[in-house]
């Protein structure tokens, strides 16, 4: 069931995105060569706690950090350890902030040092793909409008997009209806309403779609070994457009 939010609701949601957003800009301040990704988990924890938040992931179905953070091959559900950056990974992370009882949650691919121009071209492309899909979010189309225009565009650049793991709705939980996948027929799905806050967030391998999970049951990595890349923003569909609610400013 999807649960439309009323302006109000939307006005909190703005300010949990808010801080989700400059949770995930301190997270991504702190990726550096030669730093863990538990270092990175910590400083976003202390920044989300010391606003007055709670980190949205923290014990969600009983993962174990603040953040998600998933290095190279990996493209989500990264648990933060003492796995020491290098120069040139690419590094996901993925935050999400409760504050007032609503969650914000977004995601961007970083990297460390310098990076390659392959990993700079997946990222870019990547990131570009959720604005695609973003400029879709309006009153009156379908949420496989906003699943087409990002697979079309990964697609028609010779990346692939995952299947497994789509973007959803959220408000007063992480996870609410609908789910908003990355690829699929434009003109199909639920239809888009003003009070809809979704949060959309292309998964994209520069080698095959094709996935596998670790057997520590939690980080999700490409089967081919090859480089992935995540962006995420939580939006609220009005009549005036998407409006992005993990805004920093
Ligand atoms: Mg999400």
């Amino acid at each position: 069931m999807v649960i439309l939010k009323t302006a109000g609701a939307i006005k909190k949601m703005r300010e949990a995105g808010r801080l989700s957003a400059l949770a995930l800009k301190v997270g991504g301040e702190a990726v550096v060569p030669g730093v863990t990704t538990a270092e990175i988990d910590r400083v976003i924890h202390d920044f989300i706690v010391s606003q007055g938040a709670t980190p949205s992931f923290l014990n969600l179905y009983g993962f174990p950090a603040s953040a998600c953070i998933s290095v190279n091959d990996e493209l989500i559900h990264g648990i933060p350890g003492n796995r020491v950056i290098k120069e040139g990974d690419i590094v996901s992370i993925d935050v999400g902030a409760c504050l007032d009882g609503y969650h914000g949650d977004n995601a961007a691919t970083f990297v460390a040092g310098n990076a390659s121009e392959e990993a700079l071209a997946l990222l870019d492309v990547t990131k570009q793909s959720l604005y695609k899909g973003i400029e879709m979010a309006t009153v009156g189309h379908r949420v496989g409008d906003i699943s087409n225009a990002v697979q079309t565009y990964c697609e028609e650049r010779g990346y692939s997009v995952v299947r497994e793991f789509v973007g959803h709705g959220i408000g007063r939980s992480v996870h609410e209806d609908p789910e908003v996948p990355n690829f699929g027929a434009a003109g199909h799905g639920p239809r888009l309403v003003s009070g809809m806050c979704i949060a959309i967030e292309p998964m994209i391998n520069a080698g095959t779609r094709f996935v596998s999970t670790d057997s520590n049951g939690w980080t999700v990595r490409t089967k081919d070994g090859k480089l992935s890349a995540h962006f995420e923003h939580t939006i609220a569909i009005t009549e005036d457009g998407p409006i992005i609610l993990t805004d920093p400013d």
